[in-house]
């Protein structure tokens, strides 16, 4: 069921409807509607995971893990944020990935 604000909904103007949680800005807010999440550059990136003793050496061992999140997000908040889904419309941050990268 979709929450049905009680503001007035401005034609091109942004509100709650257009906030997915971990995206750097307004869903759709690049202008393109052609270009997703998935497209884009700076979707998913590797963080410290968790640590870990190894038992052989008893030394402390990190590990990188892949998270989908935005890094863009992280940049601007520097919180890492819930993974983004690849088909969301793009936002004004979006910067073109590789065709190589592109994850849809
Ligand atoms: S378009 Fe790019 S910068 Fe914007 S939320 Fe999606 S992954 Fe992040």
């Amino acid at each position: 069921m979709q929450h049905m604000g009680y503001l007035t909904k401005l034609p091109g103007v942004p509100d709650r409807d257009d906030v997915k949680p971990g995206m750097a800005h307004f869903v759709g807010s690049l202008g393109d509607p052609s270009k997703t999440c998935g497209d884009c550059k700076w979707r998913g990136y590797y963080r410290k995971g968790r640590d870990k003793v190894n038992p052989h050496t008893q030394l402390i061992e990190s590990k990188q893990v892949k998270t989908m999140g935005c890094r863009e997000f992280l940049r601007l908040t520097h919180r890492h944020g819930p993974p983004v889904f690849s088909e969301w419309k793009a936002c004004k941050f979006f910067v073109e990935a590789p065709d190589d990268q592109k994850r849809r």
